[in-house]
């Protein structure tokens, strides 16, 4: 098997393999993925400080050029490499291709912003002087990213940074160094020049450590735990640099009497079991109002009794496995807490044995849960959701405000002036009304509040608060 090796400075080095395995089979490895050193990331930080210079004063018409070029490659193989995020991560192929496909429609959201990045003139509030403000870029980009988004995520950091100048050390999660390699693979052979984009695929408590712990990583881009986030910062204010958190969510879907049933329980199945529930934006708490609570739980059982739990390559499976043993390992002991702690297990709770050796879980449904428990309060990235008994709207956007988290937010009413009450006041960065809380455009603003984040919104034009950093000049007439 050919082991696919690290990129820094132009050059594929490693030596030390580490295997990729499929969650949906664990005897089938996808490849063999160097991991890299502290050195490997020290070499490769000061590769990305070398490139800063020239590619940070490079032509907005190259850049765009590069950025355009990996979008058309990565939509030409968006079947080749769905398959490789599918078998990677385990989310079924249908959602692994839109996920590619979004990755590539990033890149060329970013191709067109490296040609729209506009600054400001204005007058001096002194006679005979001109103010200009311009973006410039920020410097090396170090960039962290999760598993649960392989192909996505590393797309909107990795192509705002470039579009607008920056350099960039990439560490991917270590679970899903297919899609990383792929994409640094696809963006090297579009022309950048050497050094401009590093990868450094391995441990985070040592690759990104080592990241977290260089003066010379003028920004980093992080989405991952709420724990990791706080070492991020910590680390960051440390060196003076500029850092951007996506974190954690326990997203509230809220369902009114006045719901259309059918609207609301598609919207609960999506954005609490698809993806296996391994979003950040998937809704882990539905909150139900007197009226309809019966109506509804009934109807989400029956809609759950029909989703197939099998290999995520499978046609006709609408959850795939679990990423790996140890977040299998985190799901089960919260299914078992959830128990302990008197909600009642409405459906699931259980492992499922397929054809091969996998991580495959039951769609599970708590209901009776209270918003005090933990399975309320605490993120379990899995497909796991209870069901929260409410008395109105006024009790219902209370129960959702009150987490520690403030991501997406949704609601199921048919009701104007609730869903105009809740757009306003719900303490999330995103809020739903009669859609999935997960499922996001690739050409606005994602982020969230409290807990959930830190730092500007990712993507869309907003991107550009992050990967760049402003000057005023001032010029005597
Ligand atoms: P998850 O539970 O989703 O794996 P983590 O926060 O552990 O969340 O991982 C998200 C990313 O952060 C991964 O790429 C991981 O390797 C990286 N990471 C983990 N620990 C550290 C650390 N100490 N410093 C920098 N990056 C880290």
């Amino acid at each position: 098997m050919t082991m696919h090796k690290n990129l820094i400075a132009g050059e594929w080095v490693g030596s030390e393999a580490i295997k990729n395995i499929n969650p949906s089979n664990t005897n089938d490895v996808v490849g063999e993925y160097a991991r890299a050193s502290a050195d490997d990331a020290k070499a490769a930080i000061a590769a990305a400080k070398a490139a800063f210079p020239a590619w940070s004063r490079s032509g907005i018409l190259e850049r765009h050029a590069i950025l355009k070029k990996t979008a058309d490659e990565i939509l030409a193989r968006k079947d080749e490499l769905g398959t490789l995020l599918a078998r990677e991560e385990g989310k079924t192929l249908p959602e692994a291709i839109g996920e590619t496909i979004r990755a590539a429609q990033i890149f060329e959201f970013f191709a067109g912003e490296t040609l729209r990045l506009a600054g400001e003139v204005l007058p001096s509030v002194r006679p005979n002087i001109g103010v200009e403000i311009t973006r410039e870029p920020v410097g090396v980009v170090g960039i962290i990213t999760p598993w649960n988004f392989p192909i996505a995520i590393p797309a909107w950091k990795i192509a705002p940074a470039l579009a607008f100048g920056n350099t960039v050390v990439f560490k991917p999660a270590e679970l899903v160094p297919g899609c990383a390699w792929a994409i640094v693979d696809i963006l090297h052979r579009a022309g950048l020049p050497k050094g401009v984009l590093n990868l450094v695929m391995g441990k985070g408590s040592v690759v990104g450590q080592a990241m977290l712990e260089s003066p010379d990583v003028a920004a980093i881009t992080f989405t991952g735990s709420t724990g990791t986030g706080k070492r991020v910062a910590a680390a960051s204010i440390e060196h003076n640099r500029k850092f951007q958190l996506e974190m954690g969510g326990k997203n509230p879907f809220v369902v009114l009497d006045d719901a259309d049933l059918t609207v609301a329980v598609e919207a609960a199945a999506n954005s609490g079991f698809f993806s296996t529930g391994q979003r950040c934006t998937a809704s882990s708490r539905l909150i139900v109002t007197e009226g309809i609570h019966d109506k509804f739980v009934t109807a989400l059982t029956e809609k759950l009794k029909g989703l197939v739990v099998d290999d995520a390559l499978k046609a006709g499976t609408h959850i795939g496995p679990v990423v790996d043993a140890g977040q299998l390992k985190q799901d089960t002991d919260y299914i078992e807490i959830g128990r302990k702690e008197g909600a009642k297990l409405a459906f699931g709770g259980d492992l499922v044995k397929r054809d091969n050796p996998g991580f495959f879980l039951q769609p599970t449904l708590f209901t009776e849960a209270t918003n005090a428990m933990r399975i309320s309060r605490e993120e379990i990235f899995g497909p796991v959701v209870s069901v929260i008994r409410v008395k109105d709207y006024e009790e219902a956007l209370a129960t959702a405000n009150d987490t520690p988290f403030g991501l997406s937010s949704g609601i199921a009413t048919t009701s104007l002036k609730h869903a105009t009450h809740f757009k306003r006041n719900a303490e999330a960065g995103m809020v739903m009304v009669n859609l999935p809380t997960a499922g996001v455009d690739f050409h606005v603003p994602f982020g969230g509040r409290k807990g959930s984040s830190y730092g500007p919104r990712e993507q869309g034009k907003y991107a550009n608060e992050f990967y760049t950093t402003v000057k005023t000049a001032y010029t005597l007439a």
